[in-house]
């Protein structure tokens, strides 16, 4: 009996190894032969593997609103040779064992209340380059990609004229959004519209004044460009908080559902890196670089003590976070957690 036994079972362990061999030689064959062969092709080609990431958006429940944060894209900026305090700018992207110039995130907010698609700033458009190798102008694919039309979207609300925000209202001077109204502060709209004031402004501002012009314009020619006074109700659960200096409209928007609060600052901050920890560092394109200090003040205050969540335009994708009163001095930047079903 134990001879009958063990002698087939060592003539099928035997088997076994032998073809546990063959087939492992082969898995071995197919899996290296493509990968070799696609290593080759993507080498002659001189392409990158990965050039870009996938579809930019991040979702999240606040309350009963749902907002979709949809990435425009990036900016490179030397921000050390725009930004004040340019040693200490750089001392913070060592710290951070990042390199300059830095890779500067452009998100904008779409918000669902249920009634109304809410849009808060469009991103550069066309302004900074077009084309499927631009890093910016992402914006309609990645509104498409989470599920939503242009032609949907009730109101765009705008935390300033300025390319990386205005810029993406119209392509080729059409405008991207056609059944939108435009939302701004009347003091933006009074100075970057103006002709007056594009003359008298210094030459390095001009191209600002015609970009403005030339993207919000469309929607002022339609009727469909609507300017509010600092701080009011504009949808419900929907408010605008005036933030001026960076520009001399600049606002924030407070969206509030179910006693939660996000807070959309635009560009109170635009070197996270460096201006929490020093909310007094500005960047050359403040038009009021001393108010745009109080502000940047005021609203981390705010945010600090009330808790609120952040979503801000410039920090990495999705910019959502909140702010903590930093042991060490300033404040410090304290990221949401990714979450699968996002509700904070
Ligand atoms: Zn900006």
């Amino acid at each position: 009996m134990k001879t009958t036994i063990k002698l087939p079972m060592n003539h099928i362990a035997r088997a076994i190894t032998l073809l546990a061999g063959a087939v492992a030689a082969t898995i071995a064959l197919s899996i290296s032969a493509p990968s070799q062969a696609h290593a080759e092709s993507a080498k002659t080609a001189g392409v990158p593997m990965a050039k870009f990431q996938a579809p930019g958006f991040y979702r999240m429940m606040l309350g009963s609103f749902e907002v979709t944060v949809l990435s425009d894209g990036t900016a490179t900026r030397h921000v050390d040779e725009i930004m004040s305090k340019p040693e200490q700018v750089r001392a913070a992207f060592a710290h951070h064992h990042e390199d300059l110039p830095a890779e500067l995130s452009i998100n904008t907010y779409l918000i669902n209340t249920g009634s109304k698609l809410v849009l808060v700033d469009t991103g550069a458009g066309e302004l900074f380059g077009s084309g499927k190798d631009s890093s910016s102008g992402r914006l309609v694919s990645n509104l498409r990609a989470a599920g939503y039309q242009p032609e949907q979207v009730d109101a765009v609300l705008l935390t300033h004229i300025h390319g990386d925000h205005s810029g993406g209202l119209s392509i080729a001077g059409k405008r991207v959004f056609p059944n939108a109204d435009v939302y701004v502060d009347k003091k933006d709209a009074d100075y970057w519209l103006s002709q007056t004031q594009a003359d008298a402004a210094p030459a390095a501002r001009r191209l600002t004044f015609t970009q403005s012009r030339a993207t919000v314009n469309p929607y002022a020619d339609a009727g469909h460009l609507k300017t509010f006074n600092g701080a009011q109700e504009i949808f419900p659960g929907i408010s605008s908080l005036p933030s001026y200096g960076h520009t001399p409209g600049h606002t924030a928007y407070v969206i509030a559902s179910q006693g939660k609060n996000l807070l959309l600052w635009g560009d109170v901050i635009h070197v996270g890196n460096a201006q929490f920890k020093d909310p007094s560092i500005t960047i050359a394109y403040d038009s009021d670089a001393a108010a745009a200090i109080k502000s940047r003040e005021y609203l981390l205050q705010l945010a600090a003590g009330k808790g609120y969540l952040v979503g801000s335009a410039h920090m990495s994708f999705p910019g959502l976070g909140h702010i903590g009163n930093s042991p060490a001095g300033g404040y410090e930047w304290l990221v949401a957690p990714y979450q699968i079903q996002g509700t904070y």
